[in-house]
Order: structure tokens, then C-alpha cells, then sequence
């Protein structure tokens, strides 16, 4: 099962997602996670990804999408896998759409987790003094806002224009949201 989940920076996807790998036993992908780690190196790739992530930008497309099918590749992901923070441009999307073609695996669904922005910012600026990310600042933050409802949410008519969009409201308790995600993908 292949199953890409969109939401704005603090929607909740990174719980959801955990949630949800426990259930369907397929791998998280988190670009968010991946460039992390690579940053986490000394290199001069580590400190290019920084650039952008500490100033609230996205990563390069193709150095995304880099990571993103090497992983694919792995013999983890042979029954699926669970994008979480990919695609997050119109040119990742169709990059992915690509590839999937390539390998002869369709998406099967997305996933939208619905906040608005004002409970975004107070979530994500109550992480920033338990986390310590270095993204989440008050700038930053708005500034992530800012290019999710600039590139990624474009997103949500793509996929809806596929009919593989399923929209969950994320503004509900954990649990319910986790419920609604499991109706949405049909899971018992
Ligand atoms: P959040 O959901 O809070 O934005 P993530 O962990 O998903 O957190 O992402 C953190 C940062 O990593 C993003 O703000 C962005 O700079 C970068 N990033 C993550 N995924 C992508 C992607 N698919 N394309 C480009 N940049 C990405």
C-alpha cells in the first residue's frame, strides 16, 4: 500500500503517521526525518540542506526526490510505504507519479490532515520550547506557512482530480483523528 500524507507544518502528521505504520506495517518515509539526519553529518550536503531548512525553505525537488527513491528501492518498502512531508511540490508530485509509473506501483491514496493556521502556529511554537528544532521559530514558522499554502497546497486539487484525496479534520482530539484516518482508508 502506497499512501501519501499531506498537511501543514504542525498538523499532527508525524503522531498520525507513527499511528498508522503500527497498523498497516509498512514504513514511515519522512522527508522531514531524512534531511534531519543528513544535517545531523558535517559535509558540504549537510550544510547546503540547512541552508534552506533553517530558514523555513523547502529542499531542492531533486535532492528530495534523491532520498525519497533510493528508499523506495529498498526491500523494506516492497509492500508500501507512508510518505509523510512528500510530495510537497507540484514538480515532486509529478516526479513521484513518475517514478511510480516506472515501477509499475500506483498511489493507492492521500491523505489530507485539515488545521487551520492559527491553531498551527500556537501548536508549532509549543513544540519549539520542548523540541528545540531549530525551524521552529516564530519567523520560520510563518515563513513554512507561508510556502505550504504557496507550493504544497496546490497539491490537494491534484490528487483530488485523481480521486485519491481523502480530507480528515485535524482540529479533533487525537484519537478521533486517528479514527477518521482509519474510515477514510477503509481500514477494519
Ligand atoms: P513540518 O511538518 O513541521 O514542516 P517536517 O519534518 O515534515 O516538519 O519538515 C521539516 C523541514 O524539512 C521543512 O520545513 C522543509 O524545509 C524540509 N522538507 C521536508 N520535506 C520536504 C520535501 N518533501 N521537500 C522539500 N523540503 C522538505
Amino acid at each position: 500500500m502506497l499512501i501519501v500524507f499531506i498537511g501543514p507544518p504542525g498538523a499532527g502528521k508525524g503522531t498520525q503517521c507513527r499511528r498508522l505504520v503500527d497498523s498497516l506495517r509498512i514504513p514511515h518515509l519522512s522527508t522531514g526525518e531524512m534531511l534531519r539526519a543528513v544535517m545531523e553529518q558535517d559535509t558540504a550536503l549537510s550544510r547546503y540542506v540547512a541552508s534552506y531548512i533553517n530558514a523555513g525553505k523547502l529542499a531542492p525537488d531533486h535532492l528530495v526526490m534523491r532520498i525519497v527513491s533510493q528508499q523506495l528501492k529498498s526491500p523494506q518498502c516492497e509492500r508500501g510505504a507512508l510518505f509523510d512531508g512528500f510530495p510537497r511540490t507540484m514538480v515532486q508530485a509529478q516526479m513521484l507519479d513518475d517514478f511510480l509509473a516506472e515501477l509499475g506501483r500506483p498511489l493507492d491514496a492521500v491523505l489530507e490532515l485539515r488545521v487551520n493556521d492559527e491553531a498551527l502556529i500556537e501548536r508549532l511554537l509549543k513544540r519549539a520550547k520542548t523540541d528545540g528544532r531549530a525551524d521552529d521559530n516564530d519567523a520560520t514558522i510563518r515563513e513554512r506557512l507561508r510556502v505550504f499554502h504557496e507550493q504544497t497546497k496546490p497539491l490537494v486539487q491534484y490528487y483530488a482530480s485523481q480521486g485519491k484525496l481523502r480530507s480528515v479534520d485535524g482540529m479533533q482530539a487525537e484519537d478521533a483523528v486517528f479514527s477518521d484516518i482509519r474510515g477514510a482508508l477503509k481500514l477494519p
